[in-house]
C-alpha cells in the first residue's frame, strides 16, 4: 500500500493544520451564507408586506368588481408589481400585464391560505420572483391580491459573497499553512539541534550533553532525561576504565615480582636450597596472581550478569559452622580463636555458593586485619524478620572517612599492608555483590581501635 502521508513531521503537521483550517472556514462560510440568505429573504418578505399596505391605500372600490387605482402619490408605483383578483378568481387589475403572463396560475395553497402566503417561482425568462398572496378587505368587500418582487438580487448578492469567500478562503488557508509550517519548524527546532548533537556524541566526548532549549517543555524534558542517561553512561564508562587500569596495575605487581626474583636468581650460582626458596617465592606470587585473576573473572561475570543464582533453603547454623571450619587453619596460623554463636535454628532462601564466598571474604578480612591471639565471633540470629550473620573482630577498626569506600573495587585503607597479606581490594566488593544479588544487604559498624562488625542481612524464611 502506497502511503500518501508525508514522513516528515513538520509537513504532516502543516498539512493537518491546513486541512482542519479549511474545514473550519468552509463550515463557517456555509453558515454565514445561509444566515445572509435567510436575512435577505426576510427583508424581501418585509418589503412585500409594506407593498401590501401601500397598495391597499391606493385602491378604492368603484362598484362590484371594478376598482380605481390612485397611484399619483406613489413615486415607486412602476417598480411595484401586483395583481388584484376577485374572490371568484377573476383578474381585476394587473399593473404589469405583459410581464405577468409568465406568472403561474393561482395555486391551491394560495387559495387555501388564510393569512399571507409566500412562494418562490422561476419565470420563463429565468428570473426568480417571490410572491406574496393573501385576501384583502376593501371597504367591507373581499379581494385577493398578489404582490411580486424580483428575488434575483438576493442571489446576486449571495453570489458576490460566495465569490469573495472563494478568493479569500485559499488565501487564508495558505497563510495558515505558512504560519503552521513556520511555527512547527520553530517548535521542532530543538529536536534538530538534539539530533545533530546526539549524532556527534561518542565514547571520546561522553562529557558533552544535548542542548536544552526550554527545560520546562516536553522537548526540554526529553533532552534532560537523555542528559541524565548520558551522565549515568559516562559514570559507568569511567568506572569501567578505572577498573581496567586498576586491574592492569594489580596484575603488574606480582608479575614484576616474579620477574625480579627470577632475574636475581639467574645472576647467582647457589645451592639447591636457595633455588627451592626462589621457586617457593615464585609460586607464592603465582598464587596471588591466580587469586586476583579469579576475583577479576568473578566481577566481570557478575557485571555481565553471567553468574547464575540457585536459591535453595539454607540452614544458617550448619552453614556458618562449615564455613568457619573451612577457614579455621588461617586463624590457627595467627593463634586466633573463632567462636560461633547461634541460639536458634535459622533457615534462609539463598544461593549457598555465593553466600559462602561472601562469608569467607569477611572471615578472611577479620583474620587478616586482627592481631595474633585475638578473638573473632561469628553469630547467626534473626532480627525484625531478617536473618543476620555477624562477623565481629577485635582488629584496628575502620574510620568514618574510609567506611563508605571499602566496598569499592580495589579500595584499600593501607595498600602496602593489604598487599603483604595477600589482599587486592576486591574482597568486600565481591562479598557485597554476592549478598545484594540475592536481595540482601552487607553493612559494617566499626570503631577505630576497638574492632569491626560486618553484618550480612538476608530475608529469613
Ligand atoms: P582486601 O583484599 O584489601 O582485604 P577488601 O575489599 O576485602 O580488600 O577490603 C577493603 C579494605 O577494607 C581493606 O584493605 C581494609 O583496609 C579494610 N578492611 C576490610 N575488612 C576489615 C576489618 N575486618 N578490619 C579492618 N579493616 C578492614
Amino acid at each position: 500500500v502506497v502511503s500518501f502521508i508525508p514522513k516528515n513531521v513538520r509537513t504532516r503537521l502543516t498539512l493537518w493544520f491546513a486541512v482542519v483550517i479549511s474545514a473550519i472556514l468552509l463550515a463557517y462560510s456555509a453558515l454565514l451564507i445561509s444566515l445572509v440568505y435567510v436575512n435577505l429573504r426576510n427583508n424581501l418578505d418585509d418589503r412585500l408586506q409594506q407593498d401590501y399596505e401601500i397598495v391597499e391605500d391606493m385602491i378604492t372600490v368603484v362598484s362590484g368588481d371594478s376598482v380605481k387605482i390612485d397611484y399619483d402619490e406613489d413615486p415607486y408605483f412602476y417598480e411595484r408589481w401586483f395583481q388584484l383578483w376577485s374572490i371568484k378568481w377573476k383578474l381585476i387589475y394587473d399593473n404589469k400585464p405583459f410581464t405577468s403572463k409568465s406568472l403561474p396560475q393561482i395555486t391551491k395553497s394560495e387559495k387555501k391560505s388564510e393569512g399571507f402566503n409566500f412562494e418562490d417561482f422561476k419565470l420563463k425568462n429565468g428570473v426568480r420572483v417571490r410572491i406574496l398572496s393573501g385576501k384583502m378587505n376593501l371597504e367591507g368587500k373581499w379581494f385577493f391580491i398578489r404582490l411580486i418582487r424580483n428575488e434575483d438580487r438576493i442571489f446576486e448578492e449571495l453570489y458576490g459573497y460566495l465569490r469573495l469567500m472563494l478568493i479569500a478562503l485559499p488565501i487564508a488557508v495558505l497563510i495558515a499553512a505558512f504560519g503552521g509550517f513556520f511555527l512547527t519548524g520553530k517548535l521542532l527546532s530543538p529536536i534538530d539541534k538534539m539530533v545533530s548533537k546526539a549524532g556527534k556524541i561518542s565514547e571520546e566526548n561522553l562529557k558533552e550533553r544535548l542542548p536544552v532549549v526550554n527545560p520546562e517543555d516536553e522537548l526540554g524534558n526529553l533532552a534532560l532525561v537523555f542528559n541524565e542517561m548520558l551522565n549515568r553512561l559516562e559514570k559507568s564508562f569511567e568506572r569501567l576504565k578505572q577498573f581496567t587500569s586498576d586491574a592492569a596495575h594489580e596484575l603488574r605487581t606480582p608479575l614484576t615480582a616474579i620477574r625480579s626474583i627470577g632475574e636475581v636468581a639467574l645472576q647467582n650460582h647457589k645451592d639447591a636450597k636457595y633455588y627451592r626458596e626462589i621457586i617457593g617465592s615464585i609460586l607464592e606470587e603465582n598464587n596471588r596472581l591466580t587469586h586476583l585473576v579469579d576475583n577479576l573473572l568473578f566481577l566481570s561475570r557478575a557485571d555481565a550478569r553471567r553468574i547464575s543464582k540457585n536459591l535453595t533453603l539454607v540452614n544458617l547454623n550448619s552453614f556458618v559452622r562449615e564455613t568457619v571450619e573451612f577457614i579455621q587453619p588461617l586463624a590457627e596460623e595467627k593463634n586466633q580463636t573463632v567462636i560461633i554463636e547461634s541460639s536458634e535454628v535459622i533457615s534462609v532462601k539463598a544461593d549457598s555458593a555465593l553466600l559462602k564466598q561472601a562469608l569467607l571474604n569477611l572471615l578472611d578480612n577479620a583474620i587478616k586485619y586482627s592481631p595474633n591471639d585475638s578473638q573473632i565471633t561469628v553469630s547467626a540470629k534473626t532480627e525484625n524478620g531478617s536473618a543476620i550473620i555477624e562477623v565481629k573482630d577485635n582488629g584496628p577498626g575502620i574510620s568514618t572517612e574510609h567506611i563508605e569506600k571499602i566496598f569499592e573495587r580495589f579500595y584499600r585503607i593501607d595498600k602496602g599492608r593489604s598487599r603483604k597479606m595477600g589482599g587486592s581490594g576486591l574482597g568486600l566488593a565481591i562479598a557485597s555483590w554476592a549478598i545484594k544479588s540475592q536481595g540482601g544487604k552487607l553493612i559494617v559498624e566499626s570503631e577505630v581501635g576497638k574492632g569491626s562488625i560486618f553484618k550480612i542481612i538476608l530475608r529469613s524464611v
